[in-house]
């Protein structure tokens, strides 16, 4: 019953007026301007996590768009490291310009990398959809020979996502690995979670055997616990991953765990006015959707 009311939601969700789906929202994303989001990141700091900062938006088609995304990043790398924030940033390829021209995508990448390396911070490229992964990678790679400031993202959903990291010759690969979050073909991806699952610590246990940096990106409690049991069992040292999630997410104590444990933790926060889209995705995912909503909608 409860499954059936949460795809009934999900299909009318979408339907609903944005300012009613703002009532579920603000947990996922922290607030509509910079100011709110460097407060809730030096908030986190204080509670012992690290962060990485996003803005949130895709799909950008205008080029002067992509620049001043681009420049809000710059000023965003000066803003951390004036506020002596333990953070880094995450950006999308499409939100700087993959759509308006790989040559935009590029040039404005060039700009956050340098940018980052000034300050001795970090740059993560999120993966996108599969229509946009080889060109992240390409770049990416071609990135990663003057610099290590830069990671990207890969998705365990992805049938090819072993050969990828495989493929790869560089000894500073820093990659989050998360299961991927878009709707993708049953040619190109695992569709079952167990499958995901299963292929998501079978790319881990590649990646702690050659040393890769990694971030774990789930939220998904029983892989959690057989990522415990990697780690235990091929001795993996503490400063060779960190565990990832995202800001709103309810983790059960699992946070906390983790630094009990002594390992670093990284929120993802996200903020901005294009809200929406990402916000639609969080909700979605979550597994008490209807609670979640129908709680909200009276408070
Ligand atoms: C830090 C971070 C960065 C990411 N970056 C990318 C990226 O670049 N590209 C990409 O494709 N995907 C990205 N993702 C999303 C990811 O691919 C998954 O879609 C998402 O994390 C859910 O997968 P899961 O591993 O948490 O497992 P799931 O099986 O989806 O969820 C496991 C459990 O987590 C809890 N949960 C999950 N989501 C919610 C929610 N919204 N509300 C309440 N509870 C929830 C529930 O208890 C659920 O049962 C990122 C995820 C994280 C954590």
């Amino acid at each position: 019953m409860i499954s059936i009311i949460n795809s009934l939601i999900i299909k009318i969700i979408t339907l609903l007026p944005k300012s009613i789906v703002q009532l579920f929202a603000g947990k996922y994303v922290a607030g509509e301007n910079h100011k709110t989001a460097l407060g809730v990141v030096k908030s986190l700091n204080n509670q012992g996590f690290s962060a990485t900062i996003d803005i949130l938006g895709e799909h950008v088609k205008d080029v002067f768009e992509a620049e001043q995304v681009t420049s809000e990043y710059l000023n965003l790398f000066d803003e951390i490291s004036e506020s002596d924030l333990d953070s880094n940033i995450s950006i999308k390829p499409t939100h700087i310009g993959l759509d308006v021209a790989d040559s935009e995508f590029i040039s404005n990448l060039q700009l956050l990398i340098e940018k980052a390396d000034s300050h001795k911070n970090f740059l993560r490229i999120d993966m996108e959809s599969s229509s946009v992964t080889d060109t992240t990678l390409r770049a990416y790679t071609k990135m990663l020979k003057k610099t290590k400031a830069l990671g990207t993202v890969f998705q365990a959903y992805l049938f090819r996502t072993l050969d990828d990291i495989k493929n790869i010759q560089n000894e500073h690969l820093n990659y989050r690995l998360c299961k991927g979050i878009y709707r993708e073909s049953e040619d190109i991806s695992i569709q079952d979670r167990n499958g995901i699952n299963k292929n998501y610590l079978k790319i881990l246990r590649h990646t702690f055997m050659v040393n890769n940096y990694v971030g774990i990106a789930t939220h998904d409690i029983n892989l959690l616990e057989e990522i415990y049991s990697l780690i235990k069992e091929l001795n993996v040292p503490i400063d060779r991953f960190e565990f990832q999630v995202l800001y709103g997410v309810p983790m059960s104590g699992w946070l906390e765990k983790h630094l009990e444990n002594g390992y670093k933790v990284r929120v993802y926060v996200p903020f901005g006015p294009n809200w929406y889209d990402y916000s639609i995705r969080r909700i979605k995912e979550n597994p008490n959707i209807a609670g979640y909503v129908i709680k909200n909608l009276f408070r």
